[in-house]
C-alpha cells in the first residue's frame, strides 16, 4: 500500500503583509503555536503606509487570548498603558439625556428556574424594582468607579462580571511584535509593489517589494487594513456594503490629556449625528467622533470632536474613511485577509480585535495543507460571515431602538428598514422578554438585555414561571440582589487606586482617587 508523505503537502513558507494589529495578531498566534514545527513565518510592513493607529477598546475574550499566548497580564498592562474596562457606557442613544451601561457581567441571578430578568420586568411593572443596572455588579462597578479581579468561586457575586482592557493600539502592536521575533518571524520593511499569480488557479505565489526583493509563500495572510492589497486589489473577492444599515463613514480622532480620572470604561456619547468615543488609557486620552459625511460635513464633525474634549490636544487630529461591510469571501484561494482587510464595523462595540482574534483562532483550526480545500475555506468564510452579521445586527440596534427625532440622522435610522433576523429578535423580545440564543454568539443575553432595556425596549410581558415567586418574595428578590451588590462594591478600591496598586507608577495619585 502506498502511503502518502504528509509532509509533502505540508504549508512551509506563510506570509503576513501587514503589521498592524492584525498582523502582529497573527504573527504572534502563529509563533506561538507552530514555535517548533517546520513553519517558515515572515511578516512585511512598510513604514511608508501608516497603520490606523486606533482600536484601543476591547471585550473580554481578549484575555483568554493573552492567556492562550502566556502573557503575564501585568507586565502586558504596563507595556500597552493598559486600563481595565468593565463595560460600555452610552450617554444619549435612546433618547438625549438617558445614560446607561453595557457591562461584561450578569443581571442578578435565576431564580425558580427564570432569568433573573424576567423576574425585574416583572417587578418593575408593579413598581416594586428600580433600573436594571441596580442589579448588575459590574454597572454599580461601573456608576462608582471601582475595581477589583473576579473571584473564581460561582458562589461569590464578585464572579458575576468579567473585564477587557484599553489600551494604546501602537504600543499593542509593539509588545505583539517583540513576542513574534522572540518566536522567530522574521521582519521584512518594505513596500510591496507587484504581486504574482498562478496563470492558471489564480493563487498568490510570490510579492515583490520596491527594494526588488521577491517573497514566495504557500498561504498569504493579507493584513493590509482598508487597502486590501492580496485580498481586493489582487483577488477581485468584491465586498458587501452594509451602509444603508450602519451608515457612519468617517471618524476624527485625537488624543488629549485625561481629566476626569480613570472610570473602568468606554464612555460612548450619541450625537446629533453619530457619536463620540472617550476611552482612559494610564497616560492620556482617546477620543474619536463616528459620523456619516450624508449628515455631517467634515469640519463641523471636527468641531463637534474638539468642542467635546476633557484636555488640551496631545496630537493632531486624524480623519478616518470606511465602508462598514465585510468581504464576500474572508478567505479565497490561498489568502486569508485578516483585520480591516476582510470587512468593518464600526467601534461602537470595540469588536474589531476581537474579530481578528476569531479569525486567527479559525485559521488555526482550519489550518490547510497546499490542497487548499473548497471546504475549509467555506467552513471559515461561513463561521467569519455569521460572526459579522450577528455582530452587525446588535449595532443596528443601537441606532434603531431610539426615541431621538432632533436630527435627520436619527429620524433615518429610527425609521430604517433593519434586517430580518434583527426584526425576529426584536419582535420575540417585546412579547415576552425572550433573547434568542444561538449556539454560537458573540453577544450574549446581558447585552442584548443591557442594551433593550437602556434604551427603553420594554416587554409587553415575561416568563409565567416569575409568578411563582409571590409579590412579597418578588420584592424581597429585588432588595436582597441589589443589598449584597452595593455592599461589594463598597468595599472594592476606586479602580485608579486598584490600577496604581496593580501596576505601579500607572496612575498619579490625584487621579488614583478617582
Ligand atoms: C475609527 C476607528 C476606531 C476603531 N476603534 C476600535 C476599537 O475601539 N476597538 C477595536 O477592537 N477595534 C477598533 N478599530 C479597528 C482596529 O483599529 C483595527 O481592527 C486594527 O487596528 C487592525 O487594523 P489592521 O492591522 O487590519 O490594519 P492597519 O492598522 O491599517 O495596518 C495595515 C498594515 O498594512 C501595511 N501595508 C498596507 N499596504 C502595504 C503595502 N503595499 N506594502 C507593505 N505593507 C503594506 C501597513 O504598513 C500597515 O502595517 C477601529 C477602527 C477605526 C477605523
Amino acid at each position: 500500500m502506498k502511503v502518502t508523505d504528509c509532509n509533502d503537502k505540508k504549508i512551509k513558507r506563510v506570509l503576513i503583509v501587514g503589521g498592524g494589529t492584525s498582523g502582529w495578531i497573527a504573527a504572534a498566534s502563529l509563533s506561538h503555536l507552530y514555535n517548533h514545527a517546520d513553519l517558515n513565518i515572515r511578516l512585511v510592513e512598510s513604514q511608508e503606509i501608516a497603520t490606523v493607529g486606533v482600536g484601543e477598546a476591547t471585550v473580554p475574550h481578549i484575555r483568554y487570548f493573552n492567556a492562550r499566548l502566556g502573557l503575564d497580564e501585568r507586565e502586558f498592562m504596563k507595556s500597552t498603558q493598559a486600563t481595565f474596562k468593565l463595560g460600555n457606557e452610552f450617554r444619549n442613544w435612546g433618547r438625549e439625556g438617558l445614560r446607561y451601561a453595557h457591562p461584561f457581567g450578569a443581571f442578578g441571578e435565576s431564580v425558580a428556574g427564570v432569568g433573573f430578568h424576567h423576574h425585574w420586568v416583572r417587578a418593575h411593572k408593579k413598581g416594586l424594582a428600580s433600573e436594571i443596572g441596580d442589579y448588575a455588579l459590574s454597572v454599580q462597578m461601573m456608576n462608582k468607579g471601582r475595581f477589583a479581579l473576579p473571584d473564581k468561586d460561582p458562589q461569590s457575586v464578585l464572579s458575576t462580571f468579567s473585564y477587557a482592557y484599553q489600551f494604546d493600539a501602537y504600543l499593542y502592536a509593539a509588545y505583539l511584535r517583540k513576542y513574534s521575533e522572540a518566536r522567530g518571524v522574521v521582519r521584512t520593511e518594505g513596500k510591496v509593489t507587484h504581486v504574482e499569480q498562478h496563470p492558471e488557479t489564480g493563487d498568490v505565489t510570490a510579492i515583490q517589494l520596491a527594494s526588488g526583493e521577491r517573497i514566495v509563500a504557500d498561504l498569504f495572510i493579507d493584513c493590509t487594513g482598508f487597502h486590501g492589497l492580496l485580498i481586493e486589489q489582487t483577488l477581485k473577492t468584491g465586498y458587501e456594503d452594509w451602509s444603508h444599515w450602519l451608515p457612519n463613514d468617517r471618524a476624527w480622532a485625537v488624543n488629549c490629556e485625561i481629566r476626569e480620572g480613570h472610570l473602568p470604561l468606554t464612555r460612548n456619547t450619541a450625537h446629533k449625528v453619530g457619536w463620540q468615543w472617550r476611552i482612559p488609557l494610564q497616560h492620556r486620552l482617546g477620543n474619536g467622533y463616528v459620523h456619516s459625511s450624508a449628515f455631517i460635513d467634515e469640519q463641523d464633525a471636527l468641531d463637534t470632536l474638539m468642542n467635546n474634549l476633557e484636555g488640551p490636544t496631545l496630537t493632531e487630529p486624524k480623519l478616518l474613511k470606511f465602508v462598514t461591510g465585510k468581504r464576500k469571501k474572508q478567505w479565497n484561494k490561498n489568502v486569508v485577509a485578516i483585520g480591516l482587510s476582510s470587512g468593518f464595523l464600526e467601534p461602537l462595540e470595540s469588536t474589531s480585535i476581537h474579530l481578528i482574534h476569531l479569525a486567527v483562532t479559525n485559521l488555526v483550526e482550519m489550518f490547510p495543507d497546499k490542497d487548499f480545500r473548497d471546504e475549509d475555506r467555506d467552513e471559515y468564510n461561513r463561521i467569519m460571515s455569521m460572526e459579522y452579521t450577528r455582530v452587525r445586527d446588535f449595532l443596528i440596534l443601537h441606532y434603531h431602538a431610539t426615541e431621538r427625532t432632533d436630527s435627520e440622522f436619527w429620524n433615518y435610522c429610527r425609521t430604517m428598514e433593519i434586517p430580518d433576523a434583527l426584526k425576529y429578535e426584536m419582535d420575540l423580545f417585546r412579547q415576552r422578554a425572550v433573547v434568542v440564543n444561538y449556539k454560537q454568539k458573540f453577544f450574549l443575553e446581558p447585552s442584548w438585555l443591557s442594551v433593550y432595556f437602556g434604551q427603553g425596549v420594554m416587554p409587553d410581558s415575561y416568563d409565567p414561571l416569575s409568578e411563582r415567586l409571590n409579590d412579597a418574595e418578588l420584592e424581597a428578590l429585588m432588595v436582597h440582589t441589589k443589598s449584597r451588590i452595593d455592599q461589594a462594591v463598597d468595599a472594592m478600591p476606586s479602580n485608579g487606586a486598584f490600577l496604581e496598586a496593580y501596576c505601579p507608577g500607572s496612575v498619579t495619585p490625584e487621579k488614583a482617587l478617582h
